[in-house]
């Protein structure tokens, strides 16, 4: 499947020491009303939480990662949950070897220092529902 969208406007900022990176992420999309879109962030964070998806058992596996780290990339798409704005993110982090970690991004990942770019999109409604294959919520087209 596919949708077709137009690029509209780009927000950019940054996030404030201690918040929660994806809760203040969903804060933003939905305060501005942004249904549609995509984000990029770098910086840094006290500590992390991060999902991965055990596809066999269709079950998340959470793990906290409890140390500094560098966002080196942050890659997300805005589209509709249950009819709210919902960001999906994936994040990769570094230590002080650069050894990198990679996931799903969780509540409970830490902000030290963030700066993000949103990339808002005009388009149709892209609402996620239960995929049953996969036991994930995933972007269904309307028509
Ligand atoms: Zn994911």
């Amino acid at each position: 499947m596919l949708v077709e969208v137009n690029p509209s406007k780009v927000i950019m900022g940054r996030l404030f020491y201690g918040k929660d990176l994806l809760q203040e992420l969903n804060l933003i999309c939905n305060e501005n009303n942004i249904k549609l879109g995509r984000i990029e962030a770098l910086g840094a964070v006290q500590r992390a939480s991060l999902g991965y998806y055990r596809q066999p058992t269709h079950e998340y596996h959470f793990f906290v990662l409890e140390q500094p780290l560098e966002i080196t990339k942050l890659v997300g798409n805005i589209s509709l949950k249950e009819s709210n704005p919902f960001v999906h993110a994936h994040i990769t982090l570094a230590d002080e070897q650069g050894k990198t970690y990679g996931g799903h991004l969780a509540d409970g990942t830490i902000v030290f220092a963030c700066e993000y770019i949103i990339q808002v999109f005009e388009g149709p409604d892209l609402h996620r529902l239960f995929d049953e294959q996969t036991g994930l919520p995933l972007w269904q087209s309307a028509s």
